[in-house]
């Protein structure tokens, strides 16, 4: 059989393993059959690309195969669960920078037709934004660079400009394709635009920027395929680019932000009214929070970022046991931004051996939340913020939370008064049915647990 008839045929395969896999990822039970499907399909995809003709180098691609495959292999088992979202920022960003790479070599190795040109020249730029911007959302994730929007006079004319100068250095390059100096150009502006598009966008709104920046990976990759005429890369590229703006749609949802409204939020003068503080902080000590636990009959488990932080899944896991036996009702209530990725806490959870049916999405805990006789928050802080349903003016107001503050008891593990990612202050500490636990959330739940063995 012909050599190429051969690779496509494989390549069908592989796009459709993919889209398989992306299904298997749906669900937390079956999310790393999905993963493991998606990684065998590349791995066909890789084998059966190297059996073309226009090969250059085996050597060098082997070398590169090793040194990237080490390299992931390595961050991959290193990275912290807390230190995800980094990882995937920077994972995005050499997405880009690869699909941005495919393209110069396109590029520069013959005068392209004006077709292959213009869509080489669209995958160079989304790579060089993907490359820049990411590296930014690193820099902020990582504290590297303030989270706090990055903001100054005539900013978004700047940005204009930037966008008509690389949209005029472009055609000119179309006009041109032998020219190695509007390629050049080219690079420095769409690299400048992907560092001013995500330095104004607030620390709290990475999550999005970054899924967002997944998607960019994407259509630079799919522009790449179409660059080298690779219909695998198209169909792989199209994958990533669609999922990485279905989600970045959800996450805006679960914000209540549209993503217009997130990309310039750095530039809206932010009116954040004084917070009025109604009623006082009243602590409560592990030991005596045991007896209304001893005696609650649903109780209703909120994590967030400082579960994470304190590895207290395992515990919880352990006093969600003992509540039961005590013939409680536990279930959790899970916000889509809780912790610091999507799915962070489902993650954390799964490994502890929480069931999946007692993890229920925010919209399904909020209508009862008045039933549940406790309302434990371990480590979490904005996701329960009620200044998002009742001060307007807050950065987070609009933002659906979980509802604590209506249950009948609510309990708050956390270290300190400390404000959460978004740093505003929480009404919720200060509610009259609210107990705060100072303290490490795994040592507190162990000491509840102890509580109930003794
Ligand atoms: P927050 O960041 O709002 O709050 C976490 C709280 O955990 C802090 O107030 C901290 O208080 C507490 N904490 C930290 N360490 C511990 C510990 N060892 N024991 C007990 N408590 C601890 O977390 P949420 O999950 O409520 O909200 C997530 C925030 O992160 C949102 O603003 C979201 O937009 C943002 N975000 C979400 C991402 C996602 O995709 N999920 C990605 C990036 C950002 P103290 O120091 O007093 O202990």
């Amino acid at each position: 059989m012909d050599n190429l008839i051969l690779i496509n045929i494989v390549y069908v395969i592989a796009a459709a393993l993919f889209i398989f896999g992306l299904k298997l990822l749906g669900n937390p039970a079956t999310a790393r059959k999905g993963n493991m499907l998606s990684g065998l399909a590349m791995l066909v995809a890789i084998i059966v690309t190297l059996m073309d003709q226009n090969i250059v180098s085996y050597g060098w691609i082997m070398v590169s195969i090793l040194a990237g495959s080490a390299v992931g292999v390595y961050v991959s088992k290193k990275v912290e669960m807390t230190g995800m979202p980094e990882l995937v920022s920077l994972f995005n960003g050499v997405g880009g920078l690869a699909s941005a790479a495919v393209a110069i070599a396109a590029m520069v190795a013959s005068e392209l037709s004006s077709g292959i040109a213009s869509i080489s020249v669209i995958a160079l730029i989304i790579g060089s934004v993907t490359f820049s911007g990411s590296l930014v959302a690193w820099g902020k994730l990582s504290e590297r660079v303030s989270g706090k929007p990055i903001v100054f006079n005539q900013q978004a004319i700047a940005n204009y400009g930037l966008i008509a100068a690389t949209i005029l250095f472009s055609s000119l390059y179309v006009l041109n394709p032998s020219s190695l100096f509007f390629i050049v150009v080219v690079i420095v502006l769409a690299l400048a635009i992907g560092v001013m598009v995500v330095l104004p966008i607030g620390g709290a709104d990475m999550p999005v920027v970054i899924s967002l920046l997944n998607s960019y990976s994407g259509l630079a990759a799919c522009a790449a395929g179409f660059a080298l005429e690779n219909n695998l890369l198209i169909v792989a590229g199209a994958l990533v680019g669609a999922s990485g703006i279905i989600l970045t749609n959800i996450m805006c949802k679960a914000m209540n932000r549209s993503l217009i409204n997130v990309l310039t939020s750095g530039f809206q003068e932010v009116v954040t009214n004084e917070i009025v503080v109604e009623g006082e902080i009243k602590p409560i000590s592990a030991e005596d929070a045991f007896y209304v636990f001893e005696a609650a009959q649903s109780i209703l488990v909120i994590p967030g970022y400082g579960m994470a932080v304190a590895q207290a899944q395992h515990a919880m896991k352990e006093l969600q046991e003992l509540l039961e036996k005590n013939d409680a009702e536990v279930v959790y209530g899970i916000h889509p931004v809780a912790g610091r990725m999507p799915g962070h806490m489902n993650v954390l959870l799964a490994e502890a051996d929480v069931s999946y049916d007692l993890l229920l999405e925010m919209d399904e805990v909020n209508p009862r939340m008045e039933n549940f006789d406790i309302a434990i928050v371990i480590g979490a802080n904005d996701v329960v913020n009620p200044a998002a349903r009742e001060l307007e003016g807050s950065p987070i107001y609009g933002m659906p939370v979980i509802n604590a503050d209506l249950a009948k008891n609510v309990f708050v593990i956390k270290r300190s008064m400390s404000s959460g990612f978004a740093g505003v202050d929480n009404p919720l500490f200060f509610k009259d049915n609210t107990r705060m636990i100072f303290g490490d959330a795994k040592e507190v739940i162990n000491n509840i647990v102890r509580q109930f063995n003794d």
